[in-house]
């Protein structure tokens, strides 16, 4: 097939540019006057126009019973599913022979928050949470550990329900 080519005809030296430019100049005075959509952050984090939505995936939560302990019952299916392989659990069992986590570590910077362990968590222990200022300095410092997992107090996230997509 044969490539055409359109010839543009170059605008002779008498075409001016003032009607353009005013038009631009005008558009971009019309701008002074229209409301803001910017939000002034970090002193403004929320707006009647923009909120976090319920269903954001940010940082882990470790939800606690009545005594404060971490409803995990250390089961392995959140390391097991986790496609970031960034879930670190090393289970233990009490004397009664209830099991729970020795240890239970989540590397936020790998973490790829599909919400998974959410999902698959039989304790609804472990969920990802409405969330997501946990920048660091350091490297170390988004591994967070049971600790500080059950430390967070912000919302947990709502999953997708495939019978109600919208979230109504
Ligand atoms: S949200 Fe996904 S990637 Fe992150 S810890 Fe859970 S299962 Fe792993
Ligand atoms: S799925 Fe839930 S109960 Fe099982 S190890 Fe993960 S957090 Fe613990």
């Amino acid at each position: 097939m044969a490539i055409g080519v359109k010839v543009m005809k170059r605008p002779g030296a008498e075409i001016s540019y003032l009607r353009a430019t005013l038009k631009g100049m005008a558009l971009t005075l019309s701008h002074l006057w229209r409301p803001k959509v910017t939000m002034q952050y970090p002193e403004e984090k929320s707006s009647k126009d923009w909120t976090l939505s319920p269903r954001w995936r940010g940082t882990h939560r470790m939800l606690t019973d009545e005594q404060g302990r971490a409803k995990c019952v250390a089961c392995g299916l959140c390391p097991q599913i986790c496609p970031a392989n960034c879930i670190k659990l090393v289970p233990g069992e009490d004397e009664q022979g209830n099991r729970y986590p020795l240890i239970y570590e989540i590397d936020e910077f790998r973490c790829v928050f599909c919400g998974y362990c959410q999902e698959v968590c039989p304790e609804e222990a472990i969920h990802v949470g409405v969330h997501y200022e946990n920048s660091e300095y350091s490297r170390d410092r988004f591994v967070y550990d049971l600790e500080r997992l059950c430390a967070q107090t912000h919302p947990v996230s709502t999953l997708w329900d495939p019978s109600d997509p919208k979230g109504e």
